[in-house]
């Protein structure tokens, strides 16, 4: 395949991990035959710096003509003091909006190797912890109408809850098409007991769970996920919610695994069009030092090799490399205990290319 992308390294840690994560592409094309362009843009606050906003539109016409884009993170101390409607992370916004985002997919994995890391106890996530969460990422109450107004009690402030059956059918397809893949569970989230968008959430989640007769639907409230998650995390396959919900939810099961460094994510449009970014921040604490954890991001890139592309056994190779580096005792600082080879974020790069 020629596969061309538009990166986005941005800003603190990014340039770092998307520079070792191309070199881990380059060598997944030399081994098995393909060619990747790389158109690299500015988005955040390097864009700030050089366009006066952080999402000019060129960037945002290089990431329509891509066939995918791989961001590493935006934002950092310098562009803190700037008002909300123009910090860097604005830009992830206009990007969800303005390439169709609508499905954010946030794996949770444990490697067995790195088990410590996780905060509950062994017996809990013995055997492995393997989850997605599947998130709606462009309705619900985050796009809602909003407001202030007064009233006899004072001023009130609301935010609406609401969904249309499509854009609950078509995330719901996501993760089922998902489970086909998987484990072949499906736990949808909501709180149909109070709310009514949650009852036409369900109710559409049902329909579309009868085009996959294999798949076995759960549903959950919220509330009981959310306790779920840390009693009992290995009964959950491929989990679905909005936008609040697995905003939520996401951050929580991404934190049984411990380490940030390690948390890849893909946020998709129709037509397998997708946006791959690491789940961590530009980390300015840590910036330009060669310290940064490039696995998140890396495995960012397996994702989209698998969704975007449909390349398996490439995007396998991947995550095979990753676990023998870890494997093999190698760890970057943020994951490193005493007695681990440290290594940093060019030499864990180093380490995976070869061990492709
Ligand atoms: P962060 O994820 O950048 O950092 C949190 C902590 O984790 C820091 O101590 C950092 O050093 C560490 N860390 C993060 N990634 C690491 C890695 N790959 N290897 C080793 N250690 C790592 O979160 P934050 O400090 O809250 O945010 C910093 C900036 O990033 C802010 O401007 C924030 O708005 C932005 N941010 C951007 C994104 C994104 O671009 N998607 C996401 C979250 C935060």
């Amino acid at each position: 395949m020629n596969i061309k992308l538009a990166v986005i390294p941005g800003d603190g840690i990014g340039p770092e991990v998307v520079g070792e994560t191309l070199k881990v592409l380059d060598k997944i094309g030399e081994k098995y035959g393909h060619t990747f362009e790389y158109n690299k843009v500015l988005a955040g606050g390097c864009a700030i710096d050089e366009y006066g906003q952080c999402l000019p539109q060129s960037t945002i016409d290089a990431c329509k003509a891509a066939d995918a884009v791989l961001l590493g993170a935006v934002g950092g101390w310098k562009w803190d003091n700037l008002p909300g409607s123009e910090r860097p992370e604005m830009a992830l916004l206009g990007l969800r909006k303005e390439l169709g985002l609508f499905a954010n997919l946030r794996p949770a994995m444990v490697f067995d190797c790195l088990s410590d890391a996780c905060p509950l106890k062994p017996e809990i996530i013995e055997g492995g912890l393997d989850i997605v969460v599947v998130r709606e990422l462009t309705g619900g109450i985050y796009f809602g109408e909003k407001g202030t107004k007064e009233t006899d009690l004072g001023p009130v402030a609301y935010d609406i809850e609401q969904y249309s059956e499509m854009e609950v059918r078509r995330i719901a397809e996501v993760a089922f098409d998902m489970a086909m893949k998987r484990g072949k569970k499906v736990t949808s989230v909501d709180k149909a007991n109070v709310l009514e968008s949650s009852r036409l959430w369900r109710r559409v989640v049902a329909e579309v769970a009868e085009k996959y007769p294999e798949v076995e639907l759960n549903n959950l409230y919220v509330d009981n996920a959310a306790m779920q998650l840390v009693r009992a995390p290995k009964q959950f396959d491929v989990i679905v919610t909005s936008n609040i919900f697995g905003d939520i939810l996401s951050d929580e099961a991404s934190q049984i695994t411990g380490s940030i460094g390690m948390l890849p994510s893909a946020s998709l449009a129709t037509g397998n069009f997708g946006m791959y970014e690491p789940v961590h921040g530009s980390a300015p604490d840590i910036a330009g030092q060669n310290i940064a954890n490039p696995m998140a991001t890396i495995l960012s890139a397996a994702m989209m090799l698998r969704y975007t592309f449909g390349l398996l056994e490439e995007a396998d190779a991947i995550e095979a490399a990753v676990k023998k580096v870890l494997d093999d005792g190698y760890r970057t600082p943020d994951i490193a205990k005493e007695g681990e080879k440290a290594v940093g974020t060019k030499e864990a790069g180093d380490l995976i290319v070869e061990a492709i």
